[in-house]
Order: C-alpha cells, then sequence, then structure tokens
C-alpha cells in the first residue's frame, strides 16, 4: 500500500477535518496491527457518543509479537527509535531465561530481553522480549509504558516465583535498583 493512498486522519480519527467521516484500521496508515484497527475503532466510537477522547497508543510504539520461534514481542520504541525522538534513553539487557521460571520453557534457551530506559523522567519507553513464548510478557510492558510508571516504583511490582516474570527483577537488578 502506498503512503500517499492512506486516509490522513486526526485523533480522534476523522478524516481531513470532517467531522462526520472517520477512518480506522489499515486504511490509516497510522498502525498496521488488527489490535490497533479494534483500539481505533473504540476511539472512534467513543468520539462518535461525544466522548472527549484522544488517540495515543498508536503513535509511541504499539505493542507488536513476532510468532516466530523464538519469538519477539515488544512494546513502546526501540532504542534507535527513541534516540531518533531525542530522548536520553539508556538500554538494559538481560537474558530472558534467567529465571528460575524459565526451567518449565527449556532453561537457557537462548534469547534476550530489552528495556529502553528514559533517563530523565526513569521511565521505560520501550520493551523487546526475545525468547520461547514471550507473547504474554509484553502487556505488561505496555502497561509500565502507557502508564510511565517510574522505575522505583516498578520495583515494588514484585513478580511471583517462580514464574517467567522475574525478568522483571533481573531488568531492575540489572538497571541499579
Ligand atoms: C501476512 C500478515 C500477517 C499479519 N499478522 C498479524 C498479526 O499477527 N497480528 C496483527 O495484529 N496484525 C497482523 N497483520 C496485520 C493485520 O492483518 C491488519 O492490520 C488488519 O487486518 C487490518 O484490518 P483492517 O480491517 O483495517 O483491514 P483489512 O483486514 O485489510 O480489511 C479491509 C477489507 O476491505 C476490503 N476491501 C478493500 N477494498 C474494498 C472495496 N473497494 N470495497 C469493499 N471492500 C473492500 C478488503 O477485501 C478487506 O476485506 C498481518 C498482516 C499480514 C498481511
Amino acid at each position: 500500500m502506498e503512503v500517499e493512498r492512506w486516509l490522513e486522519v486526526d485523533d480522534q480519527m476523522r478524516v481531513g477535518g470532517s467531522d462526520w467521516l472517520y477512518a480506522i484500521g489499515d486504511v490509516n496508515g497510522r498502525a498496521l496491527l488488527t489490535h490497533m484497527g479494534k483500539y481505533q475503532a473504540r476511539l472512534a466510537a467513543d468520539h462518535i457518543l461525544g466522548k472527549d477522547v484522544t488517540a495515543t497508543a498508536d503513535r509511541r510504539g504499539s505493542p507488536r509479537v513476532t510468532f516466530t520461534d523464538p519469538e519477539v514481542a515488544a512494546a513502546g520504541l526501540t532504542l534507535a527509535a527513541a534516540r531518533e525522538d531525542g530522548i536520553n534513553v539508556r538500554a538494559v539487557d538481560v537474558e530472558t531465561s534467567a529465571t528460575a521460571g524459565a526451567s518449565f520453557h527449556g532453561r537457557n534457551t537462548p534469547g534476550t530481553t530489552r528495556i529502553v530506559v528514559d533517563e530523565d523522567r526513569r521511565v521505560i519507553v520501550g520493551a523487546t522480549f526475545v525468547g520461547s513464548e514471550t507473547a504474554e510478557f509484553v502487556h505488561a510492558a505496555t502497561i509500565a509504558i502507557v502508564g510511565e510508571v517510574p522505575l522505583d516504583e516498578l520495583w515494588h511490582a514484585v513478580p511471583a516465583f517462580p514464574t517467567r516474570s522475574e525478568v522483571w527483577l533481573k531488568l531492575m537488578e540489572a538497571y541499579g535498583l
């Protein structure tokens, strides 16, 4: 699909300043993913119902999963994208399988987990989980990113033992908390 043919919409999904024509999904070129089209649909419906809404989630690095083996699951900005946006960022990398819970998914299976931290605000702006069945990791990262949860608060979000979510603990420790 050529960029020129996308329907430009505003943050309420209205086309070209129209007050009645909405365009959601791939056709507007904002985020070519099923779940983001559904998000835009909910947002457009809310706006049609008169609610004061503004789309943000399809502008800052939508959650995305590449269903390969190993899987690549990510949310928010990559390190390169964050730097392009002029954010003062630091990447923190740990082995995705470096937890007790990972034993149940194959000990020492390959893959790296990375968070991208905005050092000025001390919040996570991006996360990528590579490894065995990492797709379900990504929503925790989405919540941390959208909620702009400070790292010092995230330190108190204790992952249960022995789950693979302890990768968050490894990340916080590697960051220096
Ligand atoms: C190989 C592949 C894998 C993907 N995997 C994922 C995934 O794992 N997860 C994910 O979130 N997204 C995935 N996507 C992207 C996802 O499919 C799209 O983002 C999503 O389908 C967009 O939905 P849509 O309703 O906007 O458009 P579409 O699903 O493209 O629907 C548009 C519909 O309009 C019809 N149409 C077009 N022109 C006309 C016309 N003139 N008159 C009437 N009807 C017309 C088309 O036939 C089509 O049925 C994948 C895409 C591809 C190609």
